[in-house]
């Protein structure tokens, strides 16, 4: 592990923090939600993106030839770290970003690279990830969704669930079945939907948090061209899983939880409870030396995937890790913070008295959604010890 940052690194870290100073605007600094109902928060979203994919700071990694800056490992660790320190609202185009571009990268036709790629970084075009189904979702692989081919065309009939930000969405990459015949794994196509094809309908789905995030999406005779296929026909699973492998490396940030962290103290530290502060309270000591010792244990280890990433290493089971520790780790804070500050804690974002503007009671329920979006815990470990420890399949 190599843990120093050369002068150039710092240098970009300074330009970066600067850049974040003056086109950040103060109201700007707040914890959001996925939540971009409002057509003007969208417009924000999309506006925020473009300006910093404009200032180079948008998947510096990527080919310049399809719009990145075919910039080191090291160089976007830095910037994300960054905009997480200055709470920059998270990016609309995330999905695309972090999931659908680096598979296009990978396994997509050159025509494919051009068309898609550079709309994503400058947010052009929005995405959402079409995989699970009611019934299919940890056994992903069981999914339903049929399309046939006609001629130069899919069609496709089906229904996904808890589909994030199809409601806002320009694309879909979606997992259909393309051959009903075969084994369930070798039968699957992975497709890419523009969503504003005839047949498709998209209902939003009220979560815990009040948000409408995700979706039921239907697919009634929806017909997209053969050109849209990734990868092979019938061969779809493999392009699935690269996708799957970023999303979990997507859901755990080690500077978000070293924040997170930092809030539960601040509050352990200010407020009373039971007569006396939490930081006093032996019991509270105790659960806080926990947290902090996993946050240490995590950033260590993303510490170690990084060095794997800046070798040139695949990440192997460490995405599972990763997405496992950080997502159990977010909502352990976030009780530990409701559970601090009592009657208080369950305070909505628009009551008075509330503390950090409601945020505690909103990340309690939205990182336990997080625990399982991705792929559930339960799974991760699953793939933890087939794949890491070697361990026999049940
Ligand atoms: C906030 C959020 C956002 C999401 N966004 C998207 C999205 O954008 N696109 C998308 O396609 N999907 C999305 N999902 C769906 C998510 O991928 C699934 O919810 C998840 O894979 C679990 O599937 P399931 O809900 O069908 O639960 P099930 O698979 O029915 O699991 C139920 C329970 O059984 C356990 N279980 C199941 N199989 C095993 C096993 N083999 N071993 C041990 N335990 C097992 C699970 O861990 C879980 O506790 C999202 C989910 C959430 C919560």
């Amino acid at each position: 592990m190599d843990l120093s940052y050369t002068p150039e690194q710092e240098a970009l870290r300074r330009r970066v923090r600067a850049w974040l100073r003056e086109h950040l605007p103060k109201r700007e600094r707040t914890a959001d939600s996925l939540e971009y109902g409002d057509p003007a928060r969208l417009a924000k979203a999309k506006a925020w993106q473009r300006q910093l994919y404009d200032a180079g700071y948008v998947a510096m990694g990527w080919p310049e030839e399809y719009g990145g800056r075919g910039a080191d490992v090291m160089s976007q660790t830095i910037v994300n770290e960054e905009l997480v320190l200055a709470r920059a609202p998270s990016l609309v185009g995330m999905m695309g970003i972090l999931m659908v571009g680096p598979t296009l990268i990978q396994w997509g036709t050159d025509e494919q690279k051009r068309r898609y790629l550079p709309r994503i970084l400058s947010a052009d075009e929005i995405w959402c990830q079409g995989y699970s189904e009611p019934g299919s979702g940890s056994d992903l692989a069981s999914l339903k969704t049929r399309a046939e081919v006609v001629g130069d065309e899919f069609v496709i009939n089906g229904q996904k669930v808890w589909t994030s930000n199809a409601q806002l969405a320009d694309w879909m990459f979606c997992l259909v079945r393309t051959d009903p015949d075969a084994p369930k794994h070798h039968g699957i196509s992975y497709v890419l939907i523009d969503m504003k094809t005839p047949g498709i309908t998209v209902r939003p789905l009220i979560q815990m948090t009040g948000d409408a995030g995700f979706n039921e999406v239907f697919f009634e005779d929806v017909r997209v061209p053969r050109q849209n296929l990734v990868g092979e026909l019938n061969r779809g699973w493999q392009v699935a899983n690269s996708t799957l492998a970023h999303e979990r490396n997507m859901l755990g940030s080690t500077t978000r939880t070293q924040q997170m962290f930092n809030g539960v103290l601040r509050i352990a530290q200010t407020r009373r409870r039971y007569g006396r502060r939490g930081a006093d309270d032996p019991v509270i000591r105790q659960r806080l030396a926990d947290l902090a010792i996993r946050v240490e244990a995590m950033k260590l280890q993303s510490y170690r995937q990084l060095t794997d990433a800046v070798r040139g290493r695949s990440p192997g089971i460490a995405a599972s890790v990763n997405k496992l520790v950080s997502t159990e780790l977010n909502h352990d804070i976030a009780a530990l913070a409701l559970e601090l500050l009592g009657s208080y804690g369950p305070l909505a974002r628009q009551a008075s008295r509330v503390t950090d503007r409601g945020i505690w009671p909103w990340e309690f329920m939205f990182t336990l959604g997080m625990i399982i979006g991705g792929g559930t815990s339960q799974i991760q470990k699953n793939i933890i010890s087939e794949r890491g420890l070697g361990l026999p399949r049940r």
